[in-house]
């Protein structure tokens, strides 16, 4: 178990999937995002994004806006409506999807204006790390807690029964209720 000690949180491994259709731009930021470690997965469409991570658990989505088919915003909300969360960055071209990308029902938690900046990129990545590696480890401590409730619940029910038990004398056995 780590928690207890605030170990560094590392993007090596982590896995990014990355939605965008347009293959040169996503070939770019893929790069970049493997060069801190992470195994990157592209996906072109809605489509394939939600096939990848209905197969696959993502440590963090980067999800553009405009994709043909299914778009972004549809794509963020599918994935909303699943019980595995994954932190959601999308990439949004124009300014005038920021207002569609924040509204609530979308789900998103971040977004980030195209043409974006690699360093903001990678920024957002390990924030992602850290926010999953959060969720993990809170999942694992409520898990833990259940686990001790469980234990105590046994417990007290075994004191209660040797409670109820008579006890008998230890000179002539006779029995007692107690
Ligand atoms: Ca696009």
């Amino acid at each position: 178990m780590s928690r207890g000690t605030a170990a560094p949180v590392t993007t090596a491994h982590r896995r990014v999937l990355l939605v965008e259709d347009e293959s040169d731009l996503a070939r770019v930021v893929k790069r970049h995002v493997e060069d801190i470690g992470c195994q990157v997965r592209i996906a072109p469409t809605g489509e394939s994004a939600l096939e990848a991570a209905a197969t696959q658990e993502f440590d963090l989505v980067l999800l553009d806006v405009m994709l043909p088919g299914i778009d972004g915003l549809e794509v963020c909300r599918r994935l909303r409506a699943r019980q595995q969360y994954m932190p959601v960055l999308m990439l949004t071209a124009r300014s005038s999807e920021i207002d569609k990308v924040l509204g609530l029902e979308t789900g998103a938690d971040d977004y980030l204006v195209k043409p974006c900046d690699p360093t903001e990129i990678l920024a957002r990545v390990r924030a992602g790390a850290r926010i999953v590696t959060l969720a993990r480890e809170l999942d694992e401590a409520c898990a833990e807690v259940a686990g001790l409730r469980a234990d105590a619940e046994v417990h007290i029910a075994e004191i209660e029964r040797l409670n109820r038990t008579p006890a008998a004398c230890p000179r002539c056995g006779a029995r007692v209720a107690a």
